[in-house]
């Protein structure tokens, strides 16, 4: 068999492998952020005959545009942050990764510079490699958080094009307060115009308000969205983005013409239909969060705080070892590369009272009967 590296492939690919979890089976998968509920079985229904309803039409292409579900989705955002926001200023794709490449792929590219703010999203540098675009790290405190100072200082030396900021942050879990993101902000435009994005995929977990209003009056402001976290239907692969109706222009030059399917796009608008059930399972989800945060502490574990569906702990010697012995428990969670860390996505109480017994267990494995910690 041919393998990658013999094929007249991009220099940047050779040696690489792709990005993803590794695919186990376990009893207790609580390793990619899923929202654990399955859909309800009222909307399962809807959808069943939405997609009778349009399959029909399934010999045409579909809206290039997506005007209906961008004014759903549009509609969504104004009832959820409370900020009218227009259907000219919403932009969809598959996933919101897809919508992270349109960005990439528009204010990127060869020649340019993108700076995250790491350990967060490893897709982030992966997208810049995609198309090109030189990535510049620049590492978070060692509480996580982003060092403004540190973070004026790299802009103002490295000049990027884009600037990623993940909030709530990926795996590590908090959220950034809006006046950080706009000093952050500030600091980009002085050094050059600079479009700065806001990945907000778990934006629904957080108590802090979403930064969508923040768009108003800053062109150079996007801010990205998902329906596969708190909407629960990471499946359907829809994400969005709120920015200047200029940005969704410029996002048009290079996206795939028909890029959202028919079924796609009826889909998302059912989902969005039911929006307040599927957002009742986000209350439990956090309730869920805050008593596994309070519980890995009560076993002795440092827990990051968290605003997402997710919550990441350690200390751990081997992180590898660690994750294997959860998996042994039958429990499957995330190792990020974050040193000494690994994180666990929030599930249903049953899958939460797993994790915590195996998390238990493995402390205790750890830690030998009289040693305190
Ligand atoms: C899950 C996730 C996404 C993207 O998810 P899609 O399914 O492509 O919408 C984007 N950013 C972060 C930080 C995520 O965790």
């Amino acid at each position: 068999m041919t393998r990658i590296d013999d094929l007249p492939v991009r220099s940047e690919l050779r040696g690489q492998t792709p990005y993803g979890a590794p695919a186990l089976e376990a009893p207790i998968s609580l390793n990619v952020n899923e929202n654990p509920y399955p859909l309800p079985e009222p909307l399962v229904r809807a959808m069943a005959e939405r997609v009778r309803e349009v399959a029909g039409g399934l010999n045409r292409y579909p809206d290039r545009d997506a005007r209906e579900l961008r004014a759903g989705l549009a509609g969504y955002v104004t009832r959820a942050t409370g900020h009218p926001v227009g259907a000219r200023q919403v932009w969809a794709a598959n996933g919101s990764n897809e919508v992270l490449q349109q960005l990439f792929q528009a204010f990127g590219g060869p020649d340019r510079r993108a700076l995250g703010f790491e350990p967060s999203y490893t897709m982030h540098a992966l997208i810049a490699r995609n198309s090109g675009t030189t990535w510049v790290p620049c590492m978070r405190d060692e509480r996580f958080d982003i060092d403004l100072r540190a973070a004026r200082d790299i802009l103002a030396e490295q000049r990027p094009h884009l600037v990623l900021i993940t909030s709530p942050n990926n795996p590590t879990g908090a959220a950034i307060p809006a006046e950080a993101v706009l000093e952050l902000y500030d600091a980009a435009q002085r050094a050059r115009p600079c479009m700065v994005v806001v990945d907000e995929a778990y934006g629904e977990f957080s108590d802090r308000p979403s930064l969508v209003p923040l768009v108003e009056g800053r062109p150079h402001l996007v801010v990205t969205r998902t329906m596969s976290k708190a909407f629960g239907a990471a499946g359907l692969r829809v994400g969005y983005l709120v920015a200047d109706p200029g940005v969704v222009d410029a996002v048009q030059l290079v996206r795939l013409p028909y890029h959202l399917s028919t079924v796609t796009q009826a889909l998302a608008m059912v989902a969005l239909e039911h929006s307040d059930t599927l957002l009742g399972y986000v209350e439990r989800l956090r309730y869920e969060r805050r008593r596994i945060v309070v519980e890995l502490r009560e076993i002795g574990y440092d827990v990051d705080e968290s605003d997402a569906s997710f919550v990441q702990f350690g200390p751990f010697d081997d992180t590898r070892r660690a994750w294997q012995a959860l998996l042994d428990h039958g429990v499957l969670i995330r190792d990020n590369g974050v040193p000494r860390r690994l994180r666990a996505s929030v599930g249903t109480p049953a899958e939460n009272d797993a994790f915590l017994r195996a998390a238990r267990a493995v402390r205790h494995e750890a830690r030998p009967a009289g040693t305190s910690r």
